[in-house]
């Protein structure tokens, strides 16, 4: 077994619930509900844990975190506990006295997530009348409380021809950080594949749209963009490679490697009822199935990138191969690469316009 590093970050999904219905949304198509989720008491004692296992971050994260009432009691907790804390809001429950709020409490940065560039887009993609006008709001308050900004765009064929608008918006709305994040095809967005597939031209051409506009923007605003998975010659590392440097919480506590982690069925997941945080992150079964590179079968095994993508994602081994232990294969030296590849090309050609929303 390869020993584990210290966690940077711990995602804390505090809640499912979010008013929106995003059809790419990244929680579980099983979504957990308000009855099972953790208490403010036990949230607290998992912050004092990572911090104590040597976590710097905290991503407070849902669903909407906004919808916990007790939201302002968590980010003071985290804060006390000695984490950087990253709010990930759709921003929909958010007010400028409870900006302020958690401001005074010891929020340190905000990540706000879009749909689009006007109402009527966005509110549709997102599924929820009035967020757009809401965001705009909300963004405006968090700059003028002196938090850095953040703004998340999911981009896929239904909004990738509009991304140097995007780019415009996120810079007038104040932001230091654009993520420009492909959709990835789990859960939801999987479901919803033949709607947002984007075409391999729309990639190309928002490749060259990033590429200008970093050049343009530097020292304005960073800008993240990650080719998507099914055009990429090799994965990504997939949470900085399985169990190494990131867990993840989720609303009933449940302790997972990486977000998606329920996906693979026959792993073995232990909540933080169980036992602490430190040794399910060291020894708990899910975290150490993949950790490192003792686990990796060839090619993954002689290349070597296999310390630099870490043999890419668990969840999409499985969702392909049917086994989370193989090589995940949007690499071009997988055998499964050009079914992935043709699979997309012909999603994106499908055309759909429809959603299947997100839904309890
Ligand atoms: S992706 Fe959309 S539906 Fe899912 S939690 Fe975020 S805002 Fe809510
Ligand atoms: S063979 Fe494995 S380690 Fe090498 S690039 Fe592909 S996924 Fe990464």
């Amino acid at each position: 077994m390869t020993a584990p590093q210290i966690p940077m970050a711990l995602l804390a999904e505090l809640t499912h619930r979010c008013p929106l219905k995003c059809p790419y949304c990244s929680n579980p198509v099983e979504l957990i509900r308000r009855s099972e989720e953790l208490t403010t008491e036990v949230w607290i004692d998992v912050f004092r844990q990572a911090a104590a296992m040597g976590a710097l971050h905290v991503h407070l994260s849902g669903g909407e975190p906004a919808s916990r009432r007790d939201l302002e009691d968590l980010t003071e907790g985290a804060r006390d506990a000695g984490l950087y804390t990253n709010l990930i809001t759709s921003g929909v429950g958010l007010s400028e006295a409870r900006i302020k709020d958690l401001a005074a409490r010891g929020l340190d940065h905000v990540q706000l997530s879009i749909q689009g560039v006007d109402p009527e887009t966005a509110d549709r993609i997102g599924g929820y009348e009035g967020g757009f006008s809401t965001k705009m709001k909300v963004a405006g308050w968090v700059v003028a409380e002196g938090l850095p900004l953040t703004v998340n765009a999911v981009m896929h064929r239904q909004n990738l021809d509009r991304l140097a608008e995007t780019i415009e918006m996120a810079v007038e709305l104040g932001a230091r950080r654009l993520e420009v994040a492909n959709t990835q095809y789990h859960g939801w967005a999987y479901r919803n594949r033949f709607a947002l597939m984007p075409t391999e031209e729309q990639v190309r051409r928002g490749g060259q749209i990033v590429a200008e506009a970093r050049e343009r923007l530097a020292g304005t605003m960073v800008i993240d963009y990650v080719t998507p998975d099914h055009l990429a010659k090799f994965p990504k590392p997939c949470m900085g490679g399985w169990g190494r440097i990131g867990l993840c919480v989720t609303p009933r506590g449940t302790v997972l490697p990486c977000h998606a982690a329920e996906t693979i069925t026959g792993l073995d997941f232990e909540t933080v009822h169980d036992r602490p945080l430190a040794e399910i992150w060291s020894n708990g079964p899910a975290f150490t199935a993949y950790r490192g590179t003792n686990w990796m079968p060839e090619p993954c095994a002689s290349c070597d990138r296999k310390t630099k993508d870490w043999g890419g994602c668990r969840c999409q081994a499985f969702a392909w191969n049917g086994d989370a232990g193989t090589t995940d294969p949007v690499c071009s030296k997988s055998s499964g690469h050009a079914k992935v590849r043709a699979a997309a090309m012909a999603e994106a050609a499908e055309g759909v316009d429809a959603f299947d929303y997100r839904s309890f």
